[in-house]
């Protein structure tokens, strides 16, 4: 019988933690800033649960929108003014950013310490030598999953479909350091990665993040592999109300009846995701207060 691995129940247990560690601060609570640049509608969506679970957990949350017509100098002047307050532990720059905003010139303003994405190439550097830093959220989640549930990444396979900065490498980075609960030896695979299949199949551990609905079908998976899926697609349902629906990037059903373990999407590695980024903020209070090695 397939397991599940159900995010939505790790990253609740992640959140009641916070909230029982939250409720014994006395004075500040933790502070996260979070910035929207513009109209898009999921990233309303995003931020929208973001600051709904700061409220949940006693996070205080500072929402700041810009419009989609604002300017780089404008966001950098808002970022090193949050860089600068003492009420704020992080900054979330809601990402994408407008087609004229240099993305990594934006996030590269945010101070390191209150980075809590995880995204400044200072603690992108720290995370790849192993050093304590914001570890990004995503691949973090998926850490927390497989710790969760038991399942040690030391000495298998892991294969990672998609090398973006904010998953694919990242995850690489985590699952390889030589520590409790990683240990792996990994593959990362992009869209040039010749013979796919031949290297899916060989995974203890495969990590589908590459954005294509219900791509990584039973064929490429060996038997009895966990298999983690990270993508979030939507794609037209007509049989549904709302004539849509969430699919992964693997095809959920038919991979179940191979792997032994499974995230399914929703529910998977997408609530873990905001769970991450309280849990960073947490600890970024903390290094408010004392530096990051007596934590
Ligand atoms: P990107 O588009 O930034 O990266 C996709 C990666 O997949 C690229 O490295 C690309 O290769 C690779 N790729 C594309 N096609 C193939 C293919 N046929 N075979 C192998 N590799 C391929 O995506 P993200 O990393 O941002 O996101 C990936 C998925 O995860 C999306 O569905 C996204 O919605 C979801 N996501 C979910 C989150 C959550 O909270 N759960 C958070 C972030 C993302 P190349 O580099 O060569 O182009």
């Amino acid at each position: 019988m397939t397991k599940q691995l159900l995010g939505k129940e790790v990253s609740a247990s992640i959140r009641a933690e916070l909230k029982t560690e939250i409720d014994t601060f006395t004075g500040r609570k933790p502070g996260l800033a979070v910035i929207l640049v513009g109209e898009n509608p999921a990233s309303k969506v995003y931020v929208g649960m973001k600051k709904k679970t700061c409220a949940d957990l006693g996070i205080e949350s500072f929402e700041h929108i810009l419009s989609q017509d604002a300017t780089e100098d404008e966001l950098v002047a808002l970022l090193n003014g949050l860089n600068a307050d003492d009420a704020v532990d992080g900054i979330l720059l809601q990402l994408p950013l407008p087609s004229h905003m240099d993305e990594d010139k934006m996030l590269n303003t945010i101070s390191p310490e209150k980075d809590v994405d995880g995204f400044h190439p200072q603690n992108v550097g720290k995370l790849l030598q192993g050093q304590r830093t914001f570890k990004s959220c995503t691949p973090y989640g998926v850490m927390e999953i497989l710790k969760f549930y038991d399942i040690d990444p030391a000495g298998k396979h892991v294969v990672i479909l998609g090398r973006s900065n904010i998953v694919g490498k990242p995850l690489a980075a985590m699952m390889v350091q030589k520590e409790s609960g990683a240990n792996a030896t990994v593959t990362i695979c992009h869209s040039r990665t010749q013979n796919l299949e031949s290297i899916t199949k060989q995974a203890d551990i495969l990590v589908a993040a590459i954005g294509i609905p219900e791509y990584v079908t039973a064929s490429m998976v060996k038997e009895g592999a966990v298999v983690v899926d990270v993508g979030i697609n939507r794609v037209d349902a007509p049989e549904t109300e709302k004539g849509s629906k969430l699919v992964g990037d693997v095809a959920y059903d038919e991979v179940s009846s191979v792997a032994s373990a499974i995230t399914p999407v929703p529910g998977g590695v997408g609530p873990m995701t905001i769970a991450m980024l309280m849990k960073n903020t947490v600890t970024a209070f903390k290094e408010h207060q004392a530096p990051l090695d007596s934590i």
